[in-house]
């Protein structure tokens, strides 16, 4: 594909399915399994010589493509496969591209579910990691081995909110003979991994993408080849492993993604106006749209700048009491729930090192930056950001004293 003008919803506005009966939305395939009209042609779908033809719902179904496409396209892949969560398109991914004995270089700074599975799960597989700043292009080469198959990174970590040079990273990747995945769960649209060079690109659909917290979702964006494999009867992973999307899931996440684009410009535009607007007030704030993100000019350099830096900022109130207390006087007076998750049309805040990325052990955090203090926050779709921000002002003067 070329990507000089690469333009993700475009690419999701070009699609064209139509429902069974000119319905203008495809219809939902509301079976697990599928008839065939000849044994011999059942013999060859098992085989994996019969394109077109539907298996079983473990396998796929006519909703999960339709949503597969519509993702493929938006990140610039040849397909993809929907899972049923996050967790379940990313640890298949990961098992099928490695064998006992292999290696992964992986940010440290990444979803805590994801760490601890590298950290403490496929280990029994014998398949070891090295985590590493990944801002740091020569610390992550030095951790490269001869056995190292995958390098691992989100565009915009969770939850410190860095940036991945991603360019950078793809170059390492190719010099090595390594696959580049990107989670680009906190930066759809505005990123879009595959044009800078990565191999594979993975979402949380259950985030921005689906938008309204109603779902779980996940998918692998990749080449055929990748895909394929992953739904062997064989051998594939995410066929084997079972984390499979429902077609009633798959059908209403693919209406959600097609206000995406408005969604995510609006929840830039208010993350931007508070980031200013607490850093000015002498907050800790972190937000890549501020001059003062270590990765803003990186990030600036990559991005789709039309859906600007992201919902996702942070700041520091200096400790968990402080934090808590905060949080809870601002969901009393209902600017936002304290929940964990993203990408909800209310904001959602949480204190990370005690929630999301409690699987990273307490010195660890230490080191990657991630303070007891830490409110991670999504900020939502508000129509009128202005009269939110005073009303959390009001919040922060009441608690922070
Ligand atoms: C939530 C999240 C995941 C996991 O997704 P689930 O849908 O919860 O399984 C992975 N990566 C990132 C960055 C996330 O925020």
């Amino acid at each position: 594909m070329d990507f000089k003008d690469f333009k993700p919803a475009n690419n999701i506005q070009d699609l064209q399915y139509f429902g069974e009966f000119g319905g203008v939305n495809p219809s939902i395939s509301d079976s697990s399994t599928y008839t065939f009209l000849s044994a011999k042609t059942m013999f060859d779908t098992f085989e994996g010589n019969a394109d077109g033809c539907y298996l079983y719902s473990r396998h796929t179904t006519p909703s999960n493509l339709y949503l597969g496409e519509a993702l493929a396209a938006m990140e610039g892949t040849e397909t993809a496969n929907v899972a049923a969560s996050g967790m379940g398109a990313i640890t298949p991914t990961i098992l099928q591209l490695c064998q006992a004995g292999d290696h992964i270089v992986s940010s440290r700074t990444i979803y805590g579910g994801t760490y601890a599975f590298l950290k403490n799960f496929i280990p029994r597989m014998d398949i070891q990691t090295s985590f590493v700043d990944i801002t740091k292009l020569e610390v992550v080469e030095a951790a490269i081995r001869p056995e190292t198959k995958i390098l691992f990174c989100e565009c915009v970590s969770n939850p410190l909110l860095e940036i991945a040079d991603i360019k950078n990273l793809a170059a390492l990747a190719k010099k090595h003979n390594l696959q580049l995945l990107v989670d680009n769960t906190f930066s759809p649209l505005s990123i879009s991994p595959v044009t800078l060079g990565a191999d594979v690109v993975m979402h949380s659909l259950t985030k921005f993408i689906n938008g309204s917290s109603d779902t779980m979702g996940g998918v692998v964006c990749g080449s055929r080849e990748l895909i394929d494999s992953l739904r062997s009867v064989n051998d594939g992973a995410s066929m084997l492993l079972g984390a499979s999307m429902d077609s009633l899931r798959a059908a209403s996440i693919l209406k959600n993604l097609r206000t995406l684009h408005i969604r995510m410009q609006q929840h830039s535009k208010n993350a931007m106006f508070l980031a200013q607007k607490f850093e000015a007030d002498g907050f800790r704030t972190v937000y890549p749209g501020l001059k003062s993100h270590p990765g803003h000019e990186l990030m600036t350099s990559q991005m789709n700048k039309q859906y600007g830096y992201g919902g996702m900022l942070t700041i520091d109130v200096g400790s968990l009491d402080r934090a808590n207390a905060l949080m809870e006087l601002m969901q009393e007076r209902n600017l936002g729930y304290l929940a964990v998750s993203l990408g909800f049309y209310k904001t959602l805040f949480s204190a990370p090192g005690s929630s999301t990325s409690s699987e990273i052990p307490e010195d660890e955090q230490e080191e990657m930056g991630l303070t007891d203090g830490l409110i991670r926050f999504s900020i939502g779709l508000d129509a009128d950001i202005e009269r939110t921000y005073e009303l959390m002002k009001q919040c922060m003067v009441e608690t922070l004293k």
